[in-house]
């Protein structure tokens, strides 16, 4: 296999590479991805799929398998963590339908990564190779080409898939290290009939994504796994540095002392004594380069990690997969077809993260902030919030 004139080469089999072996098999290129890991295991819990990214999964075929488990909740609400008071509410369900052409879903990572493997597996233009690490590339010479521990593999095009802490990225030079935010994601899956999130789920609808809003955290909780678990995920500031890696066990007392003096429904989720995972959230530098005339693109975390507070980073991933595809289908001259990818890309993933970072201003307003912001959401129609979301969820540029 190490002399397989392979035309896309893909390294890493996350969201971003599988959606990316997909969109370009369906368009006729051969493609092979090499993947670190012996088995692709779970990392993460829920993740928000809104219809910018559900209506490409649908056009990839995989949709049908993934909404087996996953749920469409019929909003989401924003609520005061003192007392978990409705904020506002936008409603999604079949109103997202309506207004964006495609469904607004919750799912556990793990369902989402098996439906598009599933769907790998059905394609004869793609190999999937596990166990694989990508060592080193070469923009040099002819064809760009990879390197992993089985030999060098030519291709047209070399994608950087490889997440957060991305090897390609590092190898092609293009940008330094990613940069923890000061920010902990604390994550759990509780089951839906858990004695410690009864108390909560009296005041959080079990069809809804709900966000607990407090100005020193933030709490999202939504139903995965047709709606046996919760996935809650709470974000806290740190000044700690913190080791890099998806699910650090450990002391969860930062969240624990975030959530004294809210409503007992919520402390209640840390005094049970389970295990919360930390989550420390690195970006990258969104400014730096994701493409090389030569033949490589950045794609997913790898080009854009971003702060997850717009829950768009996996959408984001989908997007540059099927934008890539497309972009490069059919145009002979790559090295233009390159940069016209990443010119568009980046006006609409810094949009994204603009949007991110608005949401983690207004979510932990305090005081006065905190006072306007809750008169100014509730004086606002649905249909008036729905329409703030247009340009995110309404996109449709594959
Ligand atoms: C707390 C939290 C909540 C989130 N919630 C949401 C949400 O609700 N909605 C949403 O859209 N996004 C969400 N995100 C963001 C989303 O999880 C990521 O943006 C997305 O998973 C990135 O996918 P990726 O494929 O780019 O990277 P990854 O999923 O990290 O995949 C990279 C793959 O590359 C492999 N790899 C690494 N190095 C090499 C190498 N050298 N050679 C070969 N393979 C390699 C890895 O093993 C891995 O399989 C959230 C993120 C966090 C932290």
């Amino acid at each position: 296999m190490g002399t397989e004139p392979h035309r896309i080469l893909i390294a890493g089999a996350g969201v971003a590479g599988l959606s990316a072996a997909l969109c370009f098999a369906q368009r006729g290129a051969q493609v092979a991805i090499f993947e670190r890991a012996l088995q692709l295991e779970e990392v993460g819990a829920g993740l928000q799929l809104s219809p910018n990214a559900t209506r490409i999964l649908s056009r990839l075929g995989v949709l049908d398998e993934l909404m087996e488990t996953a749920v469409e909740p019929d909003a989401v609400v924003l609520r005061r963590a003192e007392d978990l008071h409705e904020i506002a509410r936008v409603p999604l369900g079949r109103a997202a339908r309506a207004r964006w052409g495609a469904p607004y879903l919750v799912s556990h990572r793990a369902d989402l990564q098996r439906a598009l493997l599933n769907a790998v597996s059905k394609q004869d233009r793609i190999s999937l190779h596990t166990g694989m690490s990508v060592e080193d590339i070469d923009l040099e010479g002819p064809s760009p080409a990879l390197v992993t521990q089985s030999g060098r593999k030519e291709g047209r095009l070399v994608i950087g898939a490889d997440g957060v802490w991305s090897t390609v990225r590092s190898l092609s030079g293009k940008t330094g290290q990613s940069r923890f935010i000061g920010q902990v994601a604390w994550r759990r899956t509780f089951s839906a009939d858990a004695q410690s999130v009864q108390a909560l789920v009296r005041f959080v609808s079990s069809r809804s994504v709900t966000a607990i809003l407090h100005s020193s955290f933030h709490m999202i909780v939504y139903p995965v796994k047709s709606g046996t678990a919760f996935n809650v995920v709470a974000f806290t500031p740190t000044r700690r540095e913190m080791a890099t890696g998806w699910s650090l066990k450990g002391d969860h007392s930062p969240l624990t002392k975030a959530l004294e003096g809210t409503f007992s429904a919520l402390s209640a989720l840390v005094h049970d004594g389970g295990e919360w995972l930390a989550w420390p959230i690195h970006v990258a530098d969104l400014d730096a380069p994701w493409s090389a005339p030569s033949g490589l693109a950045l794609i997913g975390d790898a080009a854009h990690a971003m702060s997850p507070f717009a829950a768009q980073g996996a959408a984001t991933a989908i997007e540059d997969a099927a934008t890539l595809a497309s972009q490069l289908s059919g145009s002979d001259n790559l090295e233009m077809a390159l940069q016209r990818w990443t010119i568009e890309r980046r006006r609409r993933v810094l949009r994204v993260a603009r949007r991110g970072a608005f949401n983690q201003f207004v979510w932990h307003a305090r005081g006065p902030a905190a006072i306007g912001r809750d008169l100014v959401l509730r004086l606002r129609s649905p249909e008036s919030l729905m329409s703030d979301l247009d340009w995110l969820y309404g996109w449709d540029g594959a």
